[in-house]
């Protein structure tokens, strides 16, 4: 049977428990352990699919379609293995199971309870995700902060679960903050001793404190914190501020945090981590001998975590090509005050964003008008590719009220338009083209010389979709349908003829981008950047 290992967050948010988790996640696994994570995440939604951006980030879209929480992008981007519906759960979908539950009678006539029903929901979506038979651990990620009141019930389930299990087989993760005042020159333990005590009102003692800091932790404070909290010194773990969120699993392992929960857990592993591919990958982020600039097109730019997977995809695909790339996040709504040519001009390649609604739309168009006519390297992801295609029909072929009904539903020229089965559909959650579908890509093709082969399958979210309608005026005039659903023939990536890289995909490439596999689409386009930077610097 699977062991399990929970994580849980003290004195504030954003201390970065995905990170940690999926860290240590990477720690074990670099030891032959087979492991797997899951986040619950307290808030009512049923997932985060129905949230704007700015409210979570990213939503982040598993093979199986499920709409989940950006933490998932981390686990898979450092575990290179692909999670599922499983591995996310929220408070609304837990109470939608027990309620769903109620009304088939299925409690017989018993009142429903937070203990033992809710908590029972929970505990059975932990082990559940254990009795597959495919892990040797479960790393539980309990979204929120320790003394919130949504958290409560994840508590209580973990206590109970602990108890039914064994402690043997059960660690309790409990990352901190230290705070370093300045003026007094010290860093404090108070809010940790704290945010314990809340623990253990929930009747959890924690085995081990993963302690964020911005400076080293001194032995004597180890010492305190150890004596405070009930934990043994070695259980102590620093986890000081990192460069990038890639160094923090080494530092994990200098900290010995992977050796200090197999010893917990009464599990005997003495290979050593192989990390030489991680270490190799740090090595060239680290040590890049070129450097460009990408624009990124966006409406949610205001907050990086809206396009967290585009940011990491950029991040693998620089260091395979041992390049520092810029992101440069770009207003979409900026664009539409003209001048487009000024404010493009330090790129040397652009990647028009996903999004949603009709906001910022005009300056993706111009944007793209720009990039397409000065030949600089462009992709469009999703809405992006949908706007490379309204541009082509508005402006090269002259169809002046080309559109996407996403944006006008009454246009006469709808080149991106609804699919007949979404056109039924009211609801919002869930409801959309989700998860993963193939594509076959025609031969000599950037994007086949991209992927090396032709048969792929990628993830999509969306509603809309490239016309079929017009698909021969369109390539007759140079942009190619070079990807093709092989079922349904809903076209999944465009290409400009005589253009040196003019990409457009209606899936998300950046999901499917890791440490190990970065996106071969990402790769390329970086390679087709840096040939228009030397052009670029030549032509200075
Ligand atoms: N809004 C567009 C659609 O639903 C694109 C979605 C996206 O970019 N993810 O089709």
């Amino acid at each position: 049977m699977a062991k399990y290992i929970f994580v849980t967050g003290g004195v504030t948010s954003s201390l970065g428990k995905g990170i940690i988790a999926a860290s240590l996640a990477k720690l074990l696994q670099s030891r032959g352990i087979r492991v797997t994570i899951q986040k619950f995440d307290p808030y009512i939604n049923v997932d985060p699919g129905t949230l704007n951006p700015y409210e979570h980030g990213e939503c982040y879209v598993t093979e199986d379609g499920a709409e989940t929480d950006l933490d998932l992008g981390h686990y898979e981007r450092f575990l290179n293995i692909p999670t599922s519906q499983a591995n996310n759960v929220t408070t609304g979908r837990i109470y939608q199971t027990v309620i769903e539950k109620e009304r088939a009678g299925a409690f017989l006539g018993k009142t429903v309870q937070v203990i033992p029903h809710i908590t029972d929901e929970i505990k059975r979506r932990i082990t559940l995700v254990a009795q597959e038979d495919m892990y040797d651990i479960v790393i539980t990620e309990i979204g929120g902060t320790v003394g919130d009141i949504e958290s409560l019930p994840y508590l209580e389930a973990l206590r109970q679960l602990r108890r039914e299990v064994g402690k043997d087989n059960c660690v309790v993760i409990h990352l901190t903050l230290i705070p370093y005042l300045k003026a007094a020159k010290e860093l404090k333990t108070k809010p940790t001793q704290h945010s314990v005590k809340e623990l253990l009102q929930a009747g959890i003692q924690p085995d081990i404190l993963v302690c964020r800091t911005e400076h080293h932790l001194p032995k004597e404070l180890r010492e305190k914190l150890a004596l405070f909290c009930n934990v043994d010194e070695k259980s102590v773990i620093e986890a000081i501020d990192a460069e990038t969120i890639y160094d923090v699993p080494l530092l994990m392992l200098k900290e010995k945090l992977d050796k200090t929960v197999l010893k917990k857990l009464y599990i005997k592993n003495n290979n050593e981590p192989d990390l030489h591919h991680w270490k190799e990958f740090l090595g060239k982020l680290k040590n890049p001998t070129r450097e460009i600039n990408i624009g990124l097109v966006g409406k949610y730019n205001e907050l990086q975590d809206a396009y967290k997977s585009i940011y990491e995809a950029f991040i693998h695909a620089g260091a395979v090509n041992e390049c520092k790339v810029n992101v440069i996040p770009i207003h979409s709504e900026i664009l539409e005050n003209g001048d487009v040519g000024t404010k493009l001009k330090d790129l040397q390649g652009v990647l028009v964003a996903p999004g949603f609604g009709e906001r910022g739309i005009n300056g993706k168009l111009e944007a793209i008008r720009y990039i397409r006519e000065h030949k600089v390297p462009f992709f469009g992801i999703c809405l992006g590719m949908q706007c490379a295609v309204v541009e082509f029909c508005k402006n090269v072929l002259g169809i002046k009220n080309a559109n996407s009904t996403e944006v006008d539903p009454k246009t006469k020229e709808p080149v991106i338009d609804l699919m007949p089965e979404q056109k039924k559909i009211t609801l919002k959650g869930g409801t959309m083209r989700l998860g993963s579908y193939a594509c076959k890509i025609s031969k000599n093709t950037l994007s086949h010389k991209a992927y090396g082969k032709s048969d792929i399958s990628e993830r999509h979210r969306h509603r809309y979709e490239f016309n079929n309608a017009y698909l021969e005026r369109i390539e007759s005039a140079g942009l190619m349908a070079t990807g093709k659903n092989p079922d349904s023939g809903l076209v999944e990536i465009v290409e400009l003829k005589d253009h040196p890289f003019f990409v457009g995909v209606q899936y998300h490439p950046e999901l499917k981008s890791t440490v190990e596999n970065p996106h071969p689409l990402f790769v390329a386009f970086i390679k087709a950047a840096l040939v228009n930077s030397e052009l670029f610097f030549s032509a200075k």
